[in-house]
Parts: C-alpha cells; structure tokens; sequence
C-alpha cells in the first residue's frame, strides 16, 4: 500500500466503512444511556481553547445520527488525542473514540486528509520521525547539536523500506 493509499485510500474502502459504521452505531447505543451534556470534557479539551473543538457536541452529534456532516467537517481533525475527554468524563464516556471512528471513517471514504497530516506522515514514513532532528540556537545566538548538548543521538530505522512496510500493514490493520 502507497503512501497515497494510507492518507486518501484513492477508492472507498467499502467493507472497512461498513465496520467503522458499525463501531459508530455501538458507541452512539452505548453512548445514549450515559452521556448527560454535562461538558465536562469540553471544559477541559486542549483541542477546545486553541481550535473550538466542543466534544459534548461530538457526543450530541453522534447520538442524532449525524455522522456524515462531522466525517465531512474539518474539526474533528483537531482532536490531539490527548485522552482528557475520557479521564474527565463522569460518565465513562470518550469522545475520543468517536473521533478515531469518524478521523477512521473519513480516510476509508476518501477523504482528502488535512495537509500538515500527509506531510508528518511522509516523514514518520522516510525517516521514522514526525520531522528531523534539527540544531538549535541558544539565547546567545549559537547554533549547538543534540551532541553538543551531551543528547544522545536519535535512532531511525535501519533500513527504511522495511520499515515503511510494516508501518503501511500496521496502519491498514489498525484502520
Ligand atoms: S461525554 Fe461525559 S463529560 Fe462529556 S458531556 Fe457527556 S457525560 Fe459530560
Ligand atoms: S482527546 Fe481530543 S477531544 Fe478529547 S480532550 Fe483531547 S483534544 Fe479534546
């Protein structure tokens, strides 16, 4: 599977979009009985002070069936992934996880992702990191090295395109 593959899935992956539809729909039956908009996981998502990510309204959302209009919006490509939500919630409930479902459901649909995640994901591809590793200046303007602060060196893959194809399974069996 090509880079291309992992980021769009250039066709509809129809029996993937069926078993995500269906993790969809047990959340939203799980969901009912316990969510109370309480908006606790609002009140404490990072995603929500920076980017307006409201996950009470994920959650309200989902339960009204509205799945298709949150798959097509670009907010949900905001969650950080934090886990807040979930360690906030009275409840039980984790609005993180409807938004893995519906982050999943818009790759096997053929969504265009976001930019700056096909670049990190090129990246993590060719070289093991989101970026590479960089020098930096100190206050009094010297440029030093992760050696020069006596860091050790960052490991990478030893060979690349082995790595890209585990990584490439990994990601489609986790989808
Ligand atoms: S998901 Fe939990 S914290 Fe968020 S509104 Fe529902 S009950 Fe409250
Ligand atoms: S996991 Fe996402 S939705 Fe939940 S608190 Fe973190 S950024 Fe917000």
């Amino acid at each position: 599977m090509s880079l291309v593959d992992l980021t769009s899935m250039a066709e509809p992956q129809t029996q993937l979009k069926k078993e995500i539809n269906d993790r969809l729909k047990k959340l939203r039956d799980e969901l009912s009985d316990y969510c109370f908009q309480c908006a606790k996981c609002t009140s404490g998502c990072e995603a929500h002070k920076l980017l307006e990510l409201e996950p009470h309204k994920i959650v309200a959302l989902l339960k009204r069936g509205l799945i298709d209009e949150m798959v097509n919006s670009d907010v949900i490509w905001t969650c950080m992934s934090c886990f807040k939500c979930r360690e906030r919630c009275p409840q039980k409930v984790a609005p993180v996880e409807i938004l893995f479902a519906l982050k999943n459901l818009a790759v096997a649909t053929g969504k265009q992702l976001p930019g700056n995640y096909t670049s990190w994901l090129q990246s993590v591809l060719s070289i093991g990191l989101l970026q590479d590793v960089k020098s930096v200046n100190t206050k009094d303007n010297k440029t030093v090295t992760r050696s020069d602060l006596g860091l050790p060196a960052v490991s990478k893959p030893v060979d690349p395109n082995k790595f890209q194809m585990m990584l490439s399974k990994l990601a489609v069996e986790k989808v």
